[in-house]
């Protein structure tokens, strides 16, 4: 790995976690934890969705991480559909929890015309609202920050008429006080350095963390096309669709993830956020192939 001024400090490492869907994923769930913890890594990110109950699943996955696990959370916080005054609320309930990282954004557009889209029309207001309930907490924060990440799109948003479009929405974001931006998933190593170089020459001076997934299912991945807009990759996706086995298929998914990731570190990423979908030993096999920094264990954080 090719080491520039950007990956001076070792990278970070995130994965993001998805709230169980039904009490049976929930051991899964656990054992993922365990078996991502073991790697130690900087946090682990809960998705979010503003349905009530996905909601309080987020809200359990956050109290179970902080209460029975040494692993930081970062809750991820969406603003479509509500008011100011409930996500105030939210994030002054994480705060609570013991939260001091949230990824904020927009989330999808609900379908249909007659259903509320909410009093902040875009990410970069909520992140404004955090910085604001953050001032008003900074008894309890001790005069410290919430760290607040952001969205950022190596392919353009499916709304969005640009990439160079999203890229001035990057710069709006961190100027309302983002500290740091997670990449959209992508399959071309290229995408990533197209952004950053972007981002850069139009002021955006946060790290930019590549989101990387691997990817081992077929379905998964065209379903993945359908959710963020982005192409899966064709050569990707006849690999997979001709593989033999499921073995064959994670071994596939595993080594494309570690190429991306191996690409986006020579390009100076700062850290490396998997997208886990749970299945941890995928996400693990990902970590080793990488050979990081010796910084992932206690004996060598301790002499460091
Ligand atoms: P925004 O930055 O608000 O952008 C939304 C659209 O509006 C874009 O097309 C942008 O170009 C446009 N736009 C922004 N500002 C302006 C402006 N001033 N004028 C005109 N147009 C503008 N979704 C979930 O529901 N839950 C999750 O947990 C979740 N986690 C995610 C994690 C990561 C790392 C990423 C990359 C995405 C995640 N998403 C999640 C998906 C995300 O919510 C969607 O991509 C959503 O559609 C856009 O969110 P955003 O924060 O980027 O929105």
């Amino acid at each position: 790995m090719t080491r520039t001024a950007e990956t001076a400090v070792p990278p970070s490492l995130s994965y993001e976690l998805y709230p169980p869907a039904k009490p049976s994923a929930e051991d899964a769930l656990l054992r993922a934890i365990d078996e991502l913890g073991a790697t130690q890594p900087d946090y682990v990110s809960v998705t979010y969705s503003g349905t009530p109950s996905r909601r309080r699943a987020s809200i359990e996955l956050i109290e179970h991480l902080v209460g029975a696990t040494r692993l930081r959370p970062l809750a991820h916080l969406t603003c479509v559909g509500e008011t100011r005054a409930s996500l105030r609320q939210l994030v002054r309930q994480f705060v609570g929890l013991g939260v001091r990282g949230v990824l904020a954004m927009r989330g999808d557009l609900p379908a249909g015309p007659e259903v509320s889209r909410g009093e902040l029309p875009f990410a970069r207001y909520l992140v404004e609202l955090i910085r604001e309930v953050e001032e008003s907490h900074s008894a309890t924060l001790a005069g410290g920050r919430i760290a607040v990440g952001v969205a950022a799109y190596p392919n353009p948003h499916p709304e969005s008429p640009s990439f160079q479009h999203d890229v001035e929405v990057l710069v709006s974001k961190e100027r309302s006080g983002a500290d740091f931006a997670i990449s959209q998933v992508y399959f071309d190593p290229a995408d990533y350095v197209r952004l950053v170089t972007a981002a850069r020459g139009a002021g955006v001076t946060i790290p930019i963390i590549p989101g990387v997934i691997p990817m081992s299912s077929v379905r998964r991945l065209e379903r993945l096309a359908v959710m963020t807009g982005v192409r899966p990759d064709a050569r990707l996706l006849h690999r997979l669709e001709t593989a033999s086995s499921d073995a064959e298929r994670r071994r596939i998914g595993v080594a494309a993830a570690a190429d991306l990731a191996r690409a986006a570190f020579d390009a100076g990423a700062p850290g490396l956020h998997l997208y886990t979908f749970n299945d941890a030993p995928a996400s693990v096999e990902v970590v080793e192939a990488l050979d990081l920094p010796a910084i992932r264990t206690l004996s060598t954080a301790v002499s460091a």
